[in-house]
């Protein structure tokens, strides 16, 4: 089944010209067909928008070695970095899960943190339907890169 994906036009990064929160959940939701997750059987979709309007897609990648595995939003995250991309204006996160939305780990709260905690996070079931949350009420009262610059003044 996984092998479809490669009959598939990947979902390659690109501007979204007029974007809304239903269209970046859209991606999300698509980015779960390329999910490969053999393991959990749990489909997880997600799509960045840069500040610049580029969308990175990503998803769940598992490991026989499961805490190898990555999740949708690093993955859709790091491919943004990884094209230079550095500051963020929402993320949408799906799943199969009809009566609840995806919820993102605290490790990829962290991973979201590091670019800043005054950004949208989309937090989506699998109709669509989503939860509006910034990346400060995901991981309150956390640690980031200026309190690492703050201890370099002594
Ligand atoms: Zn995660």
């Amino acid at each position: 089944m996984h092998c479809l994906s490669f009959e598939t036009e990947s979902p390659v990064s690109r501007v979204m010209n007029s974007w809304s929160p239903q269209a970046l959940v859209q991606k999300s939701l698509e980015a779960r067909n390329f999910a490969y997750c053999p393991y959990s059987k749990f489909r997880v979709g997600a799509a960045v928008l840069t500040s610049t309007g580029s969308v990175f897609t990503g998803c769940n990648v598992e490991n026989a070695c499961y805490s190898a595995g990555l999740c949708a939003e690093r993955t859709a995250i790091s491919k943004a970095v990884s094209e230079g991309h550095t500051t963020f204006k929402a993320i949408a996160i799906a799943s199969d899960l009809e009566d609840r939305v995806i919820s993102p780990c605290g490790g990829c709260r962290q991973f979201m943190r590091e670019f800043g905690s005054q950004w949208d996070v989309y937090l989506a079931k699998s109709d669509g339907s989503y939860k509006l949350m910034t990346v400060e009420e995901l991981l309150p009262c956390s640690f980031g890169p200026e309190d690492l610059r703050a201890k370099q003044l002594d």
